[in-house]
């Protein structure tokens, strides 16, 4: 078997033209542009270059983009003060906080303070809470997105046995929720779990979310699994690489997405229906 590819950037390019007709009906209707603001604390070359893709995505559909950005000497107290300022501004429709933060600020803290009807990255303890009480609000980026390319392959989730490996606050744990949401039966595994490999070969659809690259390997999945490869590390000659042996799952799976290519994309784009989402919801 070959799997089928999901390819991210062709669904994601979908949904932004989506995004951008809802802007010029806006337009039309002289309705003001929509904002985003990012906070930025610091100067780690990966979240710049997140930061720098955010923009982009926004300038492409024609929503303004504002980047708060702080040095990495900045005390909490100034992150969540300039929070709070961006939380009191009409003409804001999200805020997101560019993650990680650096060590000396307590990330919690500072989600927290992000008033929940502008958390566009859907990471407030609020909207993380609503998804699990199965009332979702803002969702996190990335599992949105998972959702979303999971719903192109026309799988059926519901009593579907998912597994996701990794259980990170914004990647793993949300990635668990939403597949309960849609009625498949979940496990997670981590760092600590003994027996990853074998969960791992359970698994109709298989989440990875480790950062680990090459760790799911072709006896790791089972023949007809949707393969979702979250995970990017960075090789040292600059290229990208996923928590999956593409080349030889891609002849075991059923779906598999790539990677660069395949949820990066998602994610970015999920970040533009959250902003629409708080937009539309908005007081007028
Ligand atoms: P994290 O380091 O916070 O969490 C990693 C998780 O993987 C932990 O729960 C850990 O227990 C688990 N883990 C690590 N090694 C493992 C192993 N050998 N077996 C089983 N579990 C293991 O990372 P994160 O923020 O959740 O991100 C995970 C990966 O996804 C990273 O590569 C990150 O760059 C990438 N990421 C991609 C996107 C995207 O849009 N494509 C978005 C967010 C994160």
């Amino acid at each position: 078997m070959t799997a089928q590819i999901l390819n991210g950037e062709r669904i994601a390019l979908g949904i932004r033209k989506t995004v951008k007709q809802q802007l010029k009906q806006r337009a039309r209707r002289d309705m003001r542009v929509p904002s985003l603001a990012v906070v930025l604390v610091g100067e780690d070359p990966a979240s710049a270059l997140y930061v720098r893709l955010k923009q982009r995505d926004c300038r492409l559909v024609g929503i303004d983009c504002h980047v708060y950005h702080l040095p990495a000497s900045a005390r909490e107290v100034e992150v969540r003060k300039l929070v709070e300022r961006i939380n009191a501004d009409p003409k804001v429709d999200g805020i997101l906080v560019q993650l990680p933060l650096p060590p000396h600020i307590n990330d919690l803290n500072v989600l927290n303070e992000i008033e929940p009807r502008k958390d566009v990255d859907g990471v407030t303890p609020q909207n993380m809470g609503m998804l699990s009480l199965r009332h979702p609000a803002h969702r996190s980026c990335t599992p949105k997105g998972v959702m979303t390319l999971l719903e192109h392959t026309g799988v059926q989730l519901l009593g579907a046995h998912a597994v996701v490996i990794g259980a990170s606050n914004h990647v793993g744990r949300p990635m668990g929720l939403e597949l309960l949401l849609v009625g498949s039966t979940v496990t997670t595994a981590h760092k600590f779990t003994t027996n990853t490999q074998e969960i791992s070969r359970e698994a109709d659809v298989l989440v990875a979310a480790t950062g680990k690259a090459g760790l799911i390997q072709a006896d790791w999945v089972k023949p007809g699994a949707v393969v979702i490869d979250v995970g990017i590390e960075q090789q040292p000659d600059g290229s990208l690489k996923g928590d999956v042996d593409f080349d030889a799952v891609v002849n075991i799976a059923s779906w598999i997405t790539p990677v660069p290519g395949g949820v990066g994309p998602m994610t970015r784009v999920s970040l533009l229906q959250n902003l629409m989402d708080s937009v539309n919801r908005a007081p007028a």
